[in-house]
């Protein structure tokens, strides 16, 4: 009992000691989460089944209210917004319907409001705002399949809660939070929400992964075919001693464990110049380095006679990271096409979900996946949880 009081108010005192450095609590955080579900668009359309208001975002000024809003198209006017006819000569405006109701942003139905802003380009960014449980609900099921044993799911539930909170707190001076796509994590509103996923969820609630008694980065992926990657190869990021990468043998018998792909040089050529990588056509594609995991860190490529250095990741994401899966390929010429044999899909960094699902098959649970993927770190509710 004297041990337990001991241990209690050493906690305490730590707390209050890394708070009187600057280091805040998670329980600091907003209790909602700035999505942004549609970026830089030419237009948008917006449905409100109920009644909705229209407001000025920040002010909360009332614009026009209504019993509904039928399918209206929003657009990027030079002096402000336009929706449908009706144009208040604002920068922005935001949507809200009762949260039982909901809304459609592109046909997509979203709980909690949105937000549409006229960016500085004239195009449309759209920010649904609501609670990070509800973001949850949405993203578990968006980035796996929601018959997936109960343990995976709840351990993706915890990996993206600690995700979304440590974006949260570094973009809390940003427009958003996150995107919806796998650039954050996917989230794709409220028609993927599904009861047994929104089960296990709840069971998580408020729980999230720590390093150090600090919440990072809790990256996952697809299926990491045997290694996972170590942060630091990936987006040349700091030293985080949780992801440093283990070995997995969990995914082997995962569907689509192997990929091939196969671009001309001009798609290539195409994909990099949109990319912002200037080459004039690529007419030869070599290794230059790999990562200590296998994966492919650098290329070189040839085009007129130069050379020109280009990071795997950032090839991948060039060409189409669903096309081009992973990092971790071969590469021959073949017929005027480079063809791409490669293994897994995703970064590699964190969560191997496929990983995950197999391990939850074998009986091991939520907490155990995620010692495996994420070593040395620890399950806390978020009141306990340093922000780095
Ligand atoms: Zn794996």
């Amino acid at each position: 009992m004297k041990k337990a009081a001991i241990i209690f108010g050493l906690y305490f005192f730590v707390l209050s000691f890394l708070r009187c450095y600057g280091q805040q609590i998670a329980s600091e955080l907003p209790t909602d989460i700035r999505v942004a579900v549609v970026i830089d668009a030419n237009q948008i359309s917006v449905q409100v089944p109920s009644a909705y208001r229209l407001e000025l975002p920040y002010t909360g000024e009332l614009l026009r209210s209504g019993p509904s809003l039928h399918k209206t198209m929003v657009y990027p006017e030079t002096v402000g917004v336009r929706i449908g006819s009706f144009n208040p000569m604002v920068f922005g405006v935001k949507i809200i319907a009762p949260p039982e109701k909901g809304l459609y942003v592109n046909e997509n139905k979203i709980r909690g409001t949105l937000n549409i802003i006229r960016n500085k380009n004239i195009k449309l960014t759209a920010i649904n705002t609501l609670s990070l449980e509800d973001y949850i609900r949405s993203v578990v099921p968006s980035e796996i399949p929601k018959d997936w044993p109960a343990e995976a799911i709840k351990a993706q539930a915890i990996a993206s809660r600690t995700f979304a909170m440590y974006k949260m707190y570094v973009n809390r001076d940003k427009d958003f939070d996150v995107r919806s796509d796998i650039f954050s994590q996917v989230y794709k509103g409220k028609s993927v929400e599904y009861e047994s996923t929104s089960v296990a969820i709840k069971e998580t609630q408020g729980l999230v992964l720590v390093s150090e008694s600090t919440i990072f980065p809790s990256f996952f992926h697809a299926l990491c075919a045997g290694k996972t990657e170590n942060v630091m190869q990936i987006w040349g990021k700091k030293f985080i001693k949780t992801l440093e990468g283990t070995e997995c043998a969990f995914c082997r018998q995962a569907p689509r464990f192997f990929w091939e792909a196969s671009f001309t040089p001009s798609q290539i050529t195409s994909s990099l110049n949109k990319a912002g990588i200037r080459c004039s056509l690529i007419n030869g594609i070599d290794i230059s380095e790999h990562t200590p995991s296998g994966r492919v860190k650098e290329l070189i490529l040839k085009s007129k006679g130069k050379e020109i250095l280009v990071e795997a990741t950032k090839f991948r994401i060039a060409v189409g990271p669903d096309v081009l899966r992973s990092t971790n390929f071969s590469v021959q010429k073949k017929d005027s096409r480079y063809i791409f044999k490669g293994q897994g899909w995703g970064h590699g960094v964190g969560l191997c979900q496929w990983g995950a699902y197999f391990m939850a098959k074998q009986g091991y649970n939520a907490k155990q996946i995620l010692q495996f993927y994420y070593p040395s770190s620890q399950v806390v509710h978020f009141s306990k949880a340093m922000l780095p």
